[in-house]
């Protein structure tokens, strides 16, 4: 079996590795390292949670260790998507570069210019950045990069699926074609080809762990429910409650407007749970993550992309408020739980909307996957069956019909805890809030492609802008018009 001494890394990086309790690479680091420390290009095609940090952090650690900075020409330069992954590289880079006297930048979104310019002023060996913060410091004329040696392009499916693919265009062209670029993909579709064509010369291919199969030790289970929101709140409600062994979950949503609703709503309902998505400060977000890691909260909400990559160990429970439309989202949320051996349990939340996505996703992981108790055929025709041109008056009163049911549901299950009275003022404040959103789940046009639009982008890491008011539509607004 290969070990890290095997591998070329300095000795300073081996103590470092070796503190960290790490016994054996990885199959990324065995098969990444030993190239990159030759300067080559490598394409990695691998997830997170297979040690692809550490293939490059370590060997760029050993490169690193010749020469030294000097003020605004960073030396080595590593690219995020989000905030929240370029902060975990950072730390991944204080952790095995304990023994090394390197100056760091983290150059991200959401914090304020002025100390990521005195780092960058004092010089910075490793610049680890978002692509937008970047090339903003760039325009202001506070960086050169005409001395970095090494590109890392991390995530690229994740740049391609957020539109950052021209500013990382715009970036490369301002490192010299001398440089080593490592790139990292979960996935390999035909367009990220195109772009590690691109970017990489003569590059060494590594690939572990399909990215389409999910762990063995996972039970998936498929949960049938109405298709509006307050249907799919109780259901998930139900379903978290009738969980003996949850220990901590993550609840996944499409969109960012769906994950603020859905904390509100589980939080009115007595749930222990905090949230993350694209539109909370950083602060809030590392807390949130902080919270959540040291069992301070046991369920998370979150958006793919506001926790992917995330180290975040092991949790019991994944529940898939909405299904994913990308179906290797699948694959990565369930990759949450069950990791190392350990047992876990995965629930998608199905409605009759999402036959298509799901059998994209049965497809790619070339299962099919149980129903829990009954398929879509099970669902008690509901308001969301209805035909929504069928009169603003029956309209209504369906809504209010579905209203009345969720806030008796919510009475019942609770009157154990001699809360009732409580409970059915929280679910009407639910209510205020269900209508509003069944009010504004207009269709988005086709073409509202946010991530095109790089200023619009650059701090934001998912989800559409809502249109108009979005679901916070004025009260006064949705007060039935006298006929
Ligand atoms: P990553 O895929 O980089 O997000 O890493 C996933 C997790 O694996 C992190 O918690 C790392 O600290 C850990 N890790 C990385 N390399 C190794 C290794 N060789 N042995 C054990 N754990 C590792």
């Amino acid at each position: 079996m290969t070990s890290f001494d095997d591998l070329g890394l300095s000795q300073k990086v081996l103590g470092a590795v070796a503190d960290a309790g790490y016994s054996t690479p990885t199959p990324i680091q065995e098969g990444a390292i030993p190239h990159a420390l030759l300067r080559r290009d490598i394409c990695g095609i691998a997830q997170t949670g297979t040690g692809k940090t550490a293939s490059f952090v370590l060997p760029m650690l050993t490169l690193l260790e010749k020469g030294r900075a000097r003020a605004r020409m960073p030396r080595t330069l590593i690219l995020e998507p989000t905030r929240e992954l370029a902060a975990q590289v950072a730390e991944n880079f204080e952790k095995y570069g304990k023994n090394h006297k390197l100056n760091i930048a983290l150059l991200i979104g959401g914090v304020s210019f002025d100390e990521q310019d005195r780092k960058l002023e004092r010089g910075a060996d490793v610049l680890i950045c978002t692509p937008g913060r970047l090339l903003d410091h760039a325009e202001r004329g506070k960086l050169l990069m005409t001395g970095v040696e090494i590109l890392v392009i991390d995530e690229a499916d994740r740049m391609l699926d957020m539109g950052f693919i021209p500013d990382i265009e715009r970036i490369a062209k301002m490192i010299p074609f001398t440089r080593q670029t490592l790139f990292f993909s979960a996935t390999m579709p035909p367009e990220i080809q195109k772009l590690a064509d691109n970017f990489l010369q003569n590059p060494v291919r590594v690939e572990v762990a399909p990215p389409s199969s999910t762990a063995k030790t996972v039970t998936q289970r498929l949960v049938a429910s109405g298709s509006k929101d307050y249907d799919k709140r109780a259901r998930l409600r139900d379903l978290i409650r009738a969980q003996d062994e949850l220990k901590n979950g993550i609840i996944f949503c499409n969109r960012k407007k769906s994950v603020a609703d859905l904390f509100r709503s589980l939080e009115r309902h007595g749930f222990d749970v905090g949230a993350l998505h694209g539109d909370m400060d950083q602060r809030s977000r590392t807390t949130m993550l902080a919270n959540f890691k040291d069992n301070r909260i046991k369920l998370l909400v979150a958006s793919d992309v506001a926790a992917r990559g995330l180290d975040i160990p092991d949790v019991s429970h994944v529940f898939n408020f909405d299904v994913p439309i990308h179906a290797e989202d699948y694959v990565h949320r369930i990759g949450r739980t069950g990791r190392a051996g350990r047992s876990g349990s995965a629930f998608t939340l199905v409605t009759k909307a999402d036959s298509k996505y799901l059998d994209a996703i049965e497809k790619l992981i070339s299962q099919k996957i149980e129903w829990l108790d009954g398929d879509l055929t099970t669902v008690v025709a509901s308001s969301d069956d209805a035909d929504e041109s069928k009169g603003r008056g029956r309209d209504r009163d369906r809504r209010g019909k579905g209203r009345r049911q969720a806030a008796e549901t919510t009475s019942t299950t609770e009157t154990s805890n001699g809360k009732k009275a409580e409970n059915v003022k929280q679910a009407r404040n639910t209510e205020n809030t269900t209508e509003s959103a069944a009010r504004n789940s207009r269709p988005r046009p086709a073409n509202d492609d946010h991530r095109t639009r790089r200023g619009r982008n650059r701090d934001n890491d998912d989800g559409p802008t809502p249109v108009g008011f979005g679901d916070d539509i004025p009260a006064f607004m949705l007060v039935a018009a006298k006929a």
